[in-house]
């Protein structure tokens, strides 16, 4: 028998953007029971949704029109101002909740939410942090702007892709919280590997160093979770020849974002910055494609090359 209590809560939803992570979120949403119509530019990245339970829509329009939800999850700001000025806030009703989930500029973000309220409809800039397994698991964890009730109205949806959502405040705050977040992780990697390097090079052990430091006040994400030496910590992509894992490309483009709207805000941000620095040299290196904590292999080649 179909359970009511299920059947009551099954939206329809309009997803848009099915690449790396939009594919694996657009499972979930049709592995829980939603009725899921599906759009990308990619014929692949449809095929995969159809196999996963999505219906094919012709169009970001099409699959937008008489959704109660739309969630998009597309590479930057440019493709999300077009897809939503273009198509879908002229294919909805006030009835309907939009919610980006792309990582994209603060400015951006508001200017869409803007336009949407405009017309009366409610959105959320809601981007994720986990990488493509997390995505497939529907293990995110969401950082939303917006208000109160379209947040409220829009949690049962997030909650179906992810393991935690979390207000951030207001228009553009989600956006806000993740480039934060990542300029952070991005210093605090770099940080990390030097200090393993200068740890070597004094003659220390490394697996040692980690047992204190970790215990000490160097400890970091960056260290305990994601160690960017091979053989010591957690298993991390270190492990595996830093293949897979954050690309130092998308670890870029979040550093970028953040310098931007440190500019925009008059934010003096000289660690965010030289982070910034150091990773368009890892991918003007062709090294954008592995894994961020790669950056240790730019600073200094001998551990890598020990390996
Ligand atoms: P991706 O390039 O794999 O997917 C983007 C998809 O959007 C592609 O399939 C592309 O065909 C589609 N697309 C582009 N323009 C379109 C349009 N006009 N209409 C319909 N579809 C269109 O990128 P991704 O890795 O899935 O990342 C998506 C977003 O999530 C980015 O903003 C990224 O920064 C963010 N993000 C990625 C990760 C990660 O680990 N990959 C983690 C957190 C956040």
């Amino acid at each position: 028998m179909k359970d009511e209590h299920q059947e009551s809560h099954m939206a329809k939803i309009g997803f848009i953007g099915l690449g790396n992570m939009g594919g694996g979120m657009a499972a979930n949403l049709a592995a829980k029971g939603h009725e899921v119509r599906a759009f990308d530019l990619a014929e692949a990245a449809l095929v995969r949704a159809e196999e996963a339970g999505c219906t094919r829509a012709a169009s970001a329009r099409e699959a937008a029109t008489g959704a109660d939800f739309v969630v998009t999850m597309l590479p930057a700001g440019t493709h999300v101002r077009a897809v939503y000025s273009n198509e879908i806030i002229n294919a909805v009703s006030p009835g309907t909740l939009l919610m980006d989930c792309s990582t994209i500029n603060v400015a951006s973000a508001r200017a869409v939410i803007a336009q949407a309220a405009e017309k009366g409809i409610a959105m959320l800039d809601a981007p994720v942090s986990g990488g493509i397994a997390a995505a497939n698991a529907g293990t995110l964890t969401f950082m939303v702007g917006g208000e109160e009730a379209a947040f409220e109205n829009g949690k049962p949806i997030l909650e179906a892709m992810g393991k935690a959502v979390i207000r951030a405040g207001d228009a553009g705050a989600g956006q806000a919280a993740k480039i934060c977040n990542n300029m952070l992780l991005g210093a605090t990697m770099v940080a990390t590997s030097e200090a393993f390097l200068l740890a070597k090079k004094l003659g220390l052990d490394l697996q040692t160093f980690y047992d204190i430091s970790s215990k000490a006040s160097g400890q970091s994400w960056s260290m305990t979770s994601y160690c960017p030496v091979p053989g010591v910590g957690p298993e991390t992509p270190a492990d595996r020849g830093y293949e897979g894992g954050f690309a130092a490309a998308l670890q870029l483009k979040d550093l970028k974002l953040a310098l931007q709207a440190a500019q925009e805000a008059n934010a003096s941000v000289p660690m965010g910055s030289l982070a910034e620095s150091l990773y368009q040299v890892m991918v003007n290196t062709g090294a954008g494609g592995r894994d961020f904590s790669g950056i240790i292999q730019f600073l200094d080649g001998e551990l890598a090359a020990a390996k």
